[in-house]
């Protein structure tokens, strides 16, 4: 769309005008100045129209008042898509001014006769000279908008996110209430959205805060466009809310994230909605935000931008995040956190050559929670170090209550994650406190997953390798359980792969389960590397694996996990294949 649509005479009359006046249309989601009139040029100081025409498309508001920007810029852009009329106050200064002048703008809005629409805006300095000649009612008049005009903007920074120009999280919530009422009076259904993107603290590292800021700007923008100006907030960093309704919501919500993964000319990261239906209407405000909130952090972690609707099922989960959290620092100084010890069977002998500890918390109110349910939630908290260290702990007290029964020792893995390593210098601890009891580090053995490896394989390279150095076996556990198994066994120096237990599980089914199993193991056999099959529970698997050269065996079909004391008394009575 351009400039010539309008028709000549009316594009001559405008430039010709000694009225401030400027023309604007739409385009690209962006206001286009497109002609401005000779009264324009006079009134603000610019040298021609090419001068001015260059200032307005580039930096449209480089003389108002650095406080009335943001809110003259929303005014522009809500009437540029929402129409109505258009008036804003503001401050502004040309270069042969000495101080701020008032400006009126007001605008509406024309379409041509193809349909094509444009915004005429009119300019009006409000400010008098303050001289003899003006009554005194006439110089409190202009000092009235004056201190108004600070107000107002004084009053758009306190409502409104000076980032993104969408609502702060106070006004948002009275502008959600205001929403949701009138939603209740057409008996409409109310939902709350929670949006958030994944890894922007990454994004921000790799690119610095100026990318990561236009990056939120784009989302804010984007939800807007989908949710209308009033209807969305932010609530800090890349977190929005948003109050809607359900009809149409699914479409909605499929269209908004695929125009996402091309958002900030492609950018950028993947987007989590949560979505909470009000139930009856009877919900409060605050917590269907925060059961928005729940079900956008069910999604945590995936790579791929999706939507998901609460269910109770995620307050449950959610309560049970807060406990572990809060209750963190008593389980482990109460010890109600322990290790269970599995044993690791060697195929040739049939006796016990390696075992692994796993953590358990057995809580006085709760009873036994699983690590699949507290591993995760102290590791989004940056607080697995913590756990692992003292897991290490417990290991070192269950060796020398070994030794003390006079049972021989074995190596037993500790399970580690890639954040242990980040969050504290892990080996150097570990060693430490094999070292003040006088353990040699051949009697630790570090498991690390695949995923961990995945997701920072630069870091582990240097962890495995400091690892040899000092004299620790490192092992590859849940080996095949991610898509980059194989470049894993190229890049890696591993003693040991553990094959993921789903391997075993699908060998019951399928004949390709086991052609794969059979491979893996003579691979790793030809790259001289031990494996250990996990998840062994049928004697059939053990003799499929035995036949295909698998080194080690773990699984129910030999020992669950045991408490230390009991495990401890099978070996003293010979009731496992301790050595
Ligand atoms: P993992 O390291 O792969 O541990 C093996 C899991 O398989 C254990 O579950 C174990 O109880 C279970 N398992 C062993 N044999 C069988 C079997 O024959 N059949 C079946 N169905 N399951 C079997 P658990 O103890 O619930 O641990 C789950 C995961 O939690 C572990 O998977 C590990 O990734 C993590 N984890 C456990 N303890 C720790 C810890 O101290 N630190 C860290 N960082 N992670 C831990
Ligand atoms: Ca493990
Ligand atoms: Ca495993």
């Amino acid at each position: 769309m351009s400039i010539d649509k309008l028709t000549s005479e009316m594009q001559y009359m405008l430039t010709h005008s000694p009225v401030p006046i400027a023309v604007y249309q739409f385009i690209d989601g962006k206001i286009v100045t497109i002609v401005i009139s000779k009264g324009f040029i006079e009134e603000f100081g610019y040298e021609n129209e090419e001068d001015a025409l260059n200032v307005m498309n580039h930096d449209m508001y480089i003389d108002a008042h650095p406080d009335d920007v943001a809110r003259v810029a929303d005014l522009a852009l809500k009437f540029a898509t929402e129409g109505g009329t258009y008036s804003a106050v503001y401050r502004n200064k040309t270069k042969f001014q000495s101080d701020y002048h008032i400006i009126h703008a007001t605008g509406n809005h024309y379409y041509t006769a193809n349909g094509d629409r444009y915004a005429i805006v009119w300019y009006l300095d409000e400010t008098k000279d303050l001289n003899e000649e003006f009554s005194l009612a006439e110089k409190l008049l202009s000092e009235n908008l004056k201190s108004n005009v600070e107000f107002e903007s004084k009053l758009r920074k306190i409502k409104y996110d000076d980032l993104t120009g969408v609502p702060g999280n106070v006004y948002f919530m009275q502008k959600a209430k205001e929403f949701y009422d009138k939603l209740d009076e057409s008996g409409q259904k109310k939902v709350s959205l929670y949006i958030d993107m994944s890894n922007l603290k990454l994004f921000n590292h790799k690119y610095g805060f100026y990318e990561g800021n236009k990056l939120i700007q784009a989302l804010a923008k984007l939800i807007r466009k989908y949710f209308g100006y009033d209807n969305c907030g932010r609530f800090g960093a890349d977190h929005f809310g948003v109050a809607t309704t359900y009809t149409g919501l699914d479409t909605k919500l499929k269209s908004f994230l695929d125009e996402a993964s091309h958002m900030n000319d492609g950018k950028t990261l993947p987007v989590r909605i949560g979505i909470y239906v009000f139930d009856d209407n009877k919900d409060e405000l605050e917590i269907a935000f925060d059961k928005a909130k729940i079900a956008a952090d069910s999604i945590k972690g995936t790579f791929y931008s999706s939507y998901k609707y609460f269910d109770e099922n995620m307050n449950t989960e959610n309560e049970m995040k807060e406990y572990v959290l809060s209750s963190f620092s008593e389980a482990l100084e109460k010890k109600w956190i322990n290790i269970y010890v599995q044993p690791i069977v060697s195929a040739s002998s049939g006796m016990t050559c390696d075992e692994e500890a796993l953590a358990r918390w057995i809580d006085p109110n709760l009873g036994m929670i699983g690590p699949d349910v507290f591993i995760p939630v102290l590791e989004d908290a940056g607080l697995l170090f913590k756990l692992d260290l003292y897991i290490v702990d417990r290991i070192i007290y269950y060796l020398k209550l070994k030794m003390e029964a006079g049972l021989e020792l074995v190596p037993i893995s500790v399970n580690l994650s890639e954040k242990d390593f980040i969050n504290c210098d892990m080996l150097c601890e570990i060693k430490k406190r094999m070292d003040e009891n006088g353990l040699d580090l051949s009697l630790l053995t570090l498991e690390i997953t695949e995923r961990s490896i995945g997701k920072n394989p630069e870091l582990l390279k240097g962890i495995v390798s400091k690892s040899h150095e000092l004299g620790f076996k490192v092992w590859l556990d849940d080996f095949g359980s991610e898509y980059s198994s194989l470049n894993i066994l190229n890049d890696f120096d591993f003693d040991l792969i553990k094959l993921d237990m789903k391997f075993l599980r699908k060998m019951v089914l399928s004949k390709k389960s086991k052609v794969i199993i059979a491979n893996i193991l003579e691979l790793a056999l030809k790259l001289g590397v031990d494996t250990v099959a996990e998840g062994v529970e049928a004697k059939e698997q053990a003799e499929f694996l035995r036949d295909n050269a698998c080194v080690k065996f773990q699984g129910y079909l030999y020992s669950k996990p045991q408490d230390i004391k009991k495990l401890i008394d099978w070996y003293k009575n010979g009731e496992l294949n301790g050595n």
